[in-house]
């Protein structure tokens, strides 16, 4: 290997150049199309391709075929670029010559016109660098420079330049070259160069270079030499000094299993390594993993992996114990780990809660209160239904006998009236059909009472069940049920509020007592005040009917 790398394979066309699509797709067109600026700014990060993109973009001005996007690479002019060499190529180190005798010197050059192509380029490196004198002194050439005159000005930093100097080129952005793009290149290189390797090891390498391809290819160099001509990922992190992938996976593998003795032997292993490397490789291998999908890096893992990360990151700023942080990190990822179990907990949870019973509606009858005792209640025995308490079978027949349990427990007679005047026909589709053959009383009653029984039905059935009346087809109903009805109607007719069963026995008791003791009204205070009002010489009390 007789040269190095990055300048064996510096790119010398637009094809060739890593990264940076957009930028040499619009410098293609600008050249294809004739449409050209004086001066272009290329900004971006060392080793983007800044300088490898001045010199094609100079290239395709100068080439006899020029401008064009495709040199021809044959011509003199062609050639001579390639080799650096070219007269109306002027390259400058704004580094290294940043004063205004040099810019002047410059202008100086662009006053004559180009030796052997259409054009003369001035390709300004590091051109933040200059003095203020010195861009003072470019700035009216830049802003009118003889048409054969071309300004390509590069930079790390345009942050540093006037803003004079800003407003009179075209910018452009070199991005950071993805790590992807950058592997390919290496692996691209070394496949032509014929030198083995393992694929992990461009990852590390390229990691190493941070988006520069300069950089890189540097390492790659070295690499070459120190890995005797076959690149593994094991000699590559000694020689860079960054943990190998191995030590990485047996780390998050200690973390993922729990084992608290192996990691504390990998710490003590680790204390060769600086703090902030570890963590780093620890961040770049977490990506890695989440990218790749692997199962056990879930996204809600890798970000609490990734704030521990980072918050340790930040420990070590403040000056804090590397080995003591990198022991405190382990655990806390350790402990992060445990998010898991509260995963399934919540899953173990759900899944009980979906096997329950859904508490059933008798269930919750039940927790109600019973209904206040009436004084009738203990007189009468109960009919024998189903209690409300009682496990109930979830059948409409249960409804239906807790709805007239429910009745009896409301009003006793009411409860009655139902149960031997209604009979149950069906329930479909929330519909409780029934079908009626009461007497007039007991009709009366149903009718007086319909709001209480349509909320019963509701609590016994469903909230939207609703109730369809048939008409009896009974045709004689039982001539002792008749007596007792006929018996009941009388009290019933009394009776002001027969709906409410508490209030209408008292007032039926209250009434017939009245009508007993007759003479007790005059103790009544309306009658007393009425007697004040008119001053009567006598009091009769007579019966309504
Ligand atoms: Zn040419």
């Amino acid at each position: 290997m007789s040269k190095v790398l990055a300048l064996k394979y510096r790119p010398s066309s637009f094809e060739q150049l890593i990264g940076q699509e957009s930028i040499t797709q619009t410098l293609t067109q600008a050249l294809d199309k004739n449409r050209l600026s004086h001066a272009y700014l290329f900004s971006g990060l060392r080793g983007s391709g800044k300088t490898s993109t001045a010199r094609i973009f100079a290239k395709c001005l100068v080439c006899d075929n020029g401008p064009t996007s495709e040199p021809c690479e044959v011509c003199e002019n062609c050639q001579a670029a390639n080799e650096n060499r070219h007269i109306d190529i002027i390259e400058m180190d704004a580094a290294s010559s940043r004063k205004i005798d040099d810019i002047r010197s410059l202008i100086e050059q662009t006053k004559y016109k180009p030796n052997s192509a259409s054009f003369k380029i001035f390709i300004i490196d590091e051109v933040h660098m200059l003095t203020k004198e010195a861009f003072n002194a470019l700035l009216k050439t830049l802003e009118e420079p003889p048409e054969y005159v071309k300004f390509i000005l590069a930079t790390t930093d345009p942050m540093k330049l006037p803003p004079t100097i800003l407003s009179r080129t075209q910018h452009f952005r070199f991005k950071k070259i993805p790590q992807g793009s950058v592997v390919k290149h290496l692996s691209h290189i070394l496949n032509l160069e014929n030198i083995p390797f393992e694929a992990e090891a461009l990852g590390i390498l390229t990691r190493a270079g941070n988006g520069s391809l300069r950089d890189t290819l540097t390492l790659l160099d070295q690499a070459i030499i120190y890995s005797k001509n076959y690149i593994d990922a094991k000699s590559v992190a000694t020689m860079l000094g960054v943990l190998d992938p191995e030590v990485l996976d047996t780390i998050f593998n200690s973390i993922l299993n729990n084992e608290r003795e192996k990691i504390i032997e990998t710490i003590k292993e680790l204390e060769n390594y600086e703090g902030e490397v570890v963590i780093d490789e620890l961040i770049s291998h977490l990506k890695e993993k989440f990218f790749a999908g692997d199962p056990r890096f879930s996204t809600m893992l890798s970000d609490r992996f990734f704030k521990i990360l980072s918050e340790s990151k930040k420990l070590l700023f403040i000056n804090a114990d590397s080995g003591f942080v990198l022991t405190l990190l382990f655990f806390k990822m350790m402990e992060a780990t445990k998010i898991k179990e509260i995963d399934e907990m919540i899953e173990t949870l759900e899944a009980k809660i979906q096997t329950k019973p859904q508490p059933r509606k008798e269930n919750i009858v039940t927790l109600t209160p019973e209904p206040e005792k009436r004084v009738s209640q203990p007189t009468t025995p109960h009919p024998p239904v189903t209690k409300p308490a009682k496990p109930a079978v979830n059948t409409t027949e249960v409804h239906y006998k807790e709805l007239i349990t429910k009745l009896y427990d409301r009003n006793y007679e009411l409860g009655e009236c139902f149960e031997k005047s209604i009979s149950f026909v069906s329930y479909e589709e929330n519909i409780l059909t029934l079908m009626s053959c009461a007497s007039e009383n007991c009709k009366k009653l149903l009718r007086l009472s319909s709001g209480i029984i349509k909320h019963f039905v509701k609590e016994s059935f469903t909230l939207d069940t609703k109730i369809a009346m048939k008409a009896c087809d009974k045709t004689i109903p039982e001539p002792p049920q008749q007596e007792e009805n006929s018996h009941e109607e009388s009290k019933n007719i009394e009776n002001p509020h027969p709906a409410d069963s508490c209030i209408a026995n008292q007032t039926v008791g209250n009434s017939e007592n009245a009508e007993i003791d007759g003479e007790n009204i005059l103790e009544n205070p309306f009658v007393k005040r009425a007697g004040e009002l008119f001053e009567p010489s006598r009091i009769i009390v007579k019966s309504k009917i």
